[in-house]
């Protein structure tokens, strides 16, 4: 079928514009002369497609979805077969053009497809004769065999970046296209694709493609050098066969199927057999598909240098600190390395609050959990010391002083120092201390100094005299007051004195007799160191019962009487001596009393 296509040329027009629904009623080529637009024929296309064709020559096709598929050799004709159209407008809202739709509209020179176009039948533009370019819309992922066969003005195309598949006999006969940019969507060329497009001189087939078919790039005669991509895995028999000029190829690696004079080759002389193209060279490596070719087709090749793509693995060969930048390092298994560096982590500080004390501030510790760096803040003030005083005494061997100690922190210090107490002397007692008893308050005189037996006492013990103390009187001879020092001696010190009574002696009653009734005479020896005497009468002899006293005031009166007694009695005389002291009369002892018998 394809070589039947590719045999009908104009003859099939001429078929065509007979056969066909055509525009037999529109006229033969003269719509330029028309010169308002009107409406001259309109009809449907699709189920909810329709089309208007004006008398300018301007077909608008509307609707939603699809133009019906055609075909060019039963009653499916496309309505437009080989008419005179030479504008076509499609509107959005159509998804699809179908087969045989444009086939043979050789007038058309521009066609604009909508968005809303996903797939393209085949044999859609067939011998569009006229087109010089076309852009295919982005949402078309699907054009089907020969849409584009013998689009002999077409020079450009844009292929829709969802395209996978150049279908079969796409551009066959295409023989104005010098230029096609594969999309990188594109995986495979299929056979007779571009068979034929002999401006063809430059093909940039994308990486991820992995086929060429049968006779791909047929008659191509404009290539001249093909460098397949690194995905290619099969190329077919004869696809760049008749490619007279194309001098170079270089292959991949991945390139496993190569078929029979697929490079290097025309169909030469007759029908039987091919030749080889003079000065056809193949870069290739050293062991693939592509070296076997050539050498099994005894081609000229040169085997290319692996070239080395580096793969690195990376190592962090100085880790990053707090303030230092680390370094990672890149490997290739060739030895090429590089570095990269790695930006210093920076301090991952926590902070911590720390207390003032008695003479510390407190203040706020901030330190790195990473690296331990640390630095301070926010101070607050020392409380300082909170000293609570004591006073503490001297001793004989230290001083005394006042000790000042913190409650909070236990800090102390001392001041206020006193003297050390004096060492100790061996101690006296004071004898005003001791008790000083006399064993009587008075003595009699006896012409000679005498005192009162004498005892000393101190804490309860007695005292040594001679040892302890020593005594010395004054006054003590004569009746009165005497007076006697004790002085401490030994372990004793200081004086003290004491005093006691001397009295007059007994006096001599010399005469007691009665002689005159009822008195009693008496006479006595002056004591002239008495101030007086007292004369006491008593009625018995033991001297209780008491009938008289008298006194006599002067030391001078020796006698008298006494009366008022009772005659024939008998009484009891006697008498005693004083001596005036401090006021007072002190007596000494009485004389024996003497009895008289009064008359
Ligand atoms: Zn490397
Ligand atoms: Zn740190
Ligand atoms: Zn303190």
């Amino acid at each position: 079928m394809l070589k039947k296509r590719i045999a009908c040329g104009l003859a099939a027009v001429v078929l065509a514009l007979s056969g066909g629904i055509g525009f037999a009623d529109f006229g033969a080529f003269d719509m330029e002369i028309v010169a308002s637009a009107d409406i001259v024929k309109s009809g449907k296309c699709g189920d909810n497609v329709s089309w208007e064709l004006d008398n300018g020559g301007t077909l608008v096709i509307s609707g939603e979805g699809q133009i019906y598929n055609y075909d060019n050799t039963s009653d499916k004709r496309s309505p437009f077969e080989a008419s005179k159209i030479k504008k076509v407008i499609i509107k959005d809202g159509v998804t699809s053009i179908g087969s045989y739709t444009f086939y043979y509209n050789m007038y058309i020179e521009d066609i604009t497809i909508p968005n809303s176009v996903k797939s393209i039948g085949k044999y859609a533009f067939m011998y569009c004769d006229n087109i010089k370019s076309l852009t295919i819309p982005a949402n078309v992922d699907e054009i089907e065999e020969g849409a584009f066969v013998h689009c002999s003005s077409l020079e450009s195309i844009v292929l829709p970046e969802k395209l996978q598949v150049i279908s079969h006999d796409l551009f066959s006969g295409c023989s104005s296209l010098s230029e096609i940019k594969m999309p990188n969507s594109i995986k495979s060329i299929e056979l007779y694709s571009f068979e034929g497009c002999s401006k063809l001189n430059d093909i940039k087939m994308p990486e991820g493609m992995t086929k060429i078919g049968y006779k791909a790039f047929f008659g191509c005669k404009s290539l001249t050098s093909i460098e397949l991509p690194k995905s290619i895995l099969q190329v077919d028999e004869e696809a760049f066969l008749e490619c007279t000029n194309l001098k170079t190829v270089t292959i991949p690696k991945s390139l496993n199927y190569i078929g029979e004079k697929v490079f290097g080759y025309s169909k030469g002389n007759g029908v039987a057999g091919t030749t080889k193209i003079e000065d056809f060279k193949i870069y290739c490596y050293k062991d693939t598909a592509g070296e076997k070719y050539a050498i099994d087709n005894g081609f000229d090749y040169e085997l290319l240098e692996d070239i080395h793509e580096h793969s690195y693995t990376s190592k962090i060969t100085k880790a990053a600190t707090c303030t230092a930048n680390g370094v990672k390092t890149y490997t290739c298994d060739c030895g090429e390395t590089y570095t990269e560096t790695i930006p210093a982590t920076g301090h991952k500080y926590t902070a911590k609050t720390v207390a003032p004390t008695c003479t510390e501030k407190g203040y706020t510790l901030h330190t790195c959990s990473v690296c331990g760096d640390s630095y301070k803040d926010s101070e607050t003030a020392a409380t300082g010391h909170k000293y609570t005083s004591k006073v503490v005494k001297p001793t004989t061997t230290a001083q005394g002083y006042t000790l000042h100690t913190c409650s909070v922190c236990g800090d102390s210090y001392k001041d206020s120092y006193t003297d050390k107490l004096p060492a100790p002397v061996a101690t006296k007692n004071s004898i005003s201390k001791t008790t000083a008893k006399f064993s009587s308050t008075a003595v009699s005189y006896t012409g000679k100094s005498k005192m009162p037996k004498l005892t000393v006492t101190y804490g309860g013990k007695t005292l040594v005299k001679g040892k302890d103390y020593k005594v010395s009187g004054k006054n003590c001879k004569n009746p009165g007051k005497a007076t006697i020092t004790i002085t401490g001696i030994g372990n004793y010190t200081g004086t003290k004195t004491m005093n006691f009574y001397i009295v007059p002696k007994k006096p001599t009653l010399t005469k007691a007799t009665s002689t005159t009734k009822k008195k009693i005479s008496l006479a006595w020896k002056k004591d002239s160191l008495a101030d007086g005497y007292q004369i006491v009468v008593y009625s018995d002899k033991t001297c209780t019962k008491k009938i008289k006293s008298a006194m006599v005031k002067k030391n001078s009166t020796v006698g008298g009487a006494l009366s008022g007694f009772t005659s024939g009695k008998t009484y009891y005389v006697r008498m005693r001596a004083y001596k005036t002291i401090d006021g007072k009369k002190k007596a000494g002892a009485f004389c024996a009393a003497k009895t008289v018998k009064v008359k």
